[in-house]
């Protein structure tokens, strides 16, 4: 059952496969199905036969059956008990495994989401239709289990309250209450922040969403290691002490190894390996090897001609760049590219 699609294909076969029984004799009275779960009034001494005739269909569905215990029959999240009388009475089930563990009051989430599971209890609590007795035991479990996630007492009476509310209004009429037209708005969640920005957003008739993954580890940091901007490749700028002149180049090799060739170059008056040491022998102008950096991170050699040449058409300064831009055109300039 774990594919998105199968409750809808079990659907869909079983539709199809009660159509098909419910004609035979056998077929139960009471049949009520969820999904592949059914429920059945079956008298005792047909329980076999009825049994064979259901996996009789088909060679790869094998129905199971559950028999009541002294008259107690869970199904799905209900204990159904079969009265003297024969009538139904029902209570909420749950498993002897089930912890009452939802969130906890002191949970970093928002309030909806911890108000959800009792929301659904006291969905479950004013729908299912329960004698007084059972009732009465289910709102003291829902009590109980606000108590043991650490919530008081008014936080479920809230939640009951509405609840209550809402079936007197279902009793009362069928119209269905208007609802406005609401814009949504979704936004990470810090409850500091973001209770009030919603206070006022729901003013403006905006209802909030809040993003999930807010673990302490998205708060705290990004756990990768940063490669140091020195360690990378892309285009660099070298400005001069002496000129407002820069020199834009790209490596694709580390920005400190593209330096220290620069620097090589320079300190040995070597101009034919560098346009630096061009600019610096012809002015004897000194470099600012302080300020020169990596102003483009480039990750794809493909990439660092049109980065090199975008950065030279928009440069702010003289260039001391011997050549030209590897790549030449007029769309460089309407990028408006800033550099510092
Ligand atoms: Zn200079």
């Amino acid at each position: 059952m774990g594919n998105k699609l199968s409750p809808l294909l079990a659907d869909v076969f079983l539709s199809d496969f009660e159509l098909a029984l419910g004609k035979e004799k056998l077929f139960p009275r009471v049949w009520r199905r969820y999904v592949d779960d059914i429920f059945a009034a079956v008298k005792e001494r047909y329980l076999t036969q009825t049994l064979d005739l259901l996996n009789s269909r088909h060679s790869t569905i094998k129905f199971t059956v559950e028999k009541e215990i002294e008259g107690k029959l869970p199904f799905l999240d209900l204990m159904i008990t079969r009265k003297a009388d024969n009538k139904l009475k029902f209570g909420i089930y749950r498993k002897a495994t089930s912890t009452d563990r939802y969130i906890t009051s002191d949970s970093n989430h928002f309030g909806a989401q911890k108000q959800a599971a009792f929301h659904s209890m006291a969905h479950r609590l004013f729908n299912v239709p329960m004698e007084n007795e059972e009732f009465q035991a289910e709102r003291e479990k829902i009590y109980k289990a606000a108590v043991l996630n650490g919530y008081e007492k008014r936080f479920v009476d809230k939640i009951l309250r509405k609840h209550k509310r809402k079936k007197h209004r279902q009793n009362a009429t069928t119209l269905e209450p208007d609802k406005k037209q609401e814009r949504r708005i979704c936004l990470p969640f810090y409850p500091k922040i973001t209770n009030p920005v919603q206070t006022v957003l729901k003013q403006h008739g905006y209802q909030v969403a809040y993003k999930s993954g807010n673990t302490l580890k998205d708060l705290l940091c990004n756990l990768k290691d940063k490669v140091p901007t020195d360690q990378k490749s892309g285009i660099y700028q070298i400005p001069c002490k002496d000129c407002p002149a820069v020199y834009i180049g790209q490596t694709r090799r580390k920005f400190k190894v593209r330096i220290r060739e620069h620097k090589h170059a320079v300190d040995h008056e070597r101009g034919n390996d560098s346009s630096v040491a061009v600019h610096t022998i012809a002015h004897n102008h000194t470099i600012d090897w302080d300020s020169a950096k990596l102003v483009k991170t480039v990750r794809k050699a493909a990439h660092l001609n049109a980065w090199e040449s975008m950065y030279i058409a928009n440069a702010e300064h003289v260039l001391m760049n011997e050549d030209d831009a590897p790549i030449s055109s007029p769309l460089f300039h309407l990028t408006n590219l800033k550099i510092q």
